[in-house]
């Protein structure tokens, strides 16, 4: 029979990964309209503050624990813009990923 170790309670602390940096570009206005929008009605854990960060580096959307909902330019990509209904379902549908991690 084998025992299982477990974790030692002496064990060195976990080590947080670097903390990625990306060149933030300005997010457009329908994009903070439609956080605006989603903050009157989102009910965020406690200390989780909601900040839009456009970048260039990604694909789609993306949030951090922290509350940092990273948008892709791609979403405003002149020709393929996303309209403020479009904007406001990323933005909730983030916020959703968001409220779903605590
Ligand atoms: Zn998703």
């Amino acid at each position: 029979m084998q025992a299982w170790a477990g974790c030692a309670i002496t064990a060195p602390p976990v080590q947080a990964a670097p903390r990625a940096t990306y060149e933030g570009v300005p997010v457009p206005p329908q994009f903070h309209d439609a956080l605006a929008r989603v903050m009157r009605v989102a009910r965020l854990p406690a200390g989780v503050r909601v900040e839009l960060v456009g970048s260039h580096r990604v694909h789609s959307a993306s949030v951090h624990a922290s509350g940092t909902i990273r948008l892709s330019s791609r979403l405003w990509r002149e020709g393929h813009a996303l309209d403020a209904e479009e904007a406001a379902a990323v933005i909730a549908h983030e916020v959703a990923h968001r409220n779903c991690r605590t």
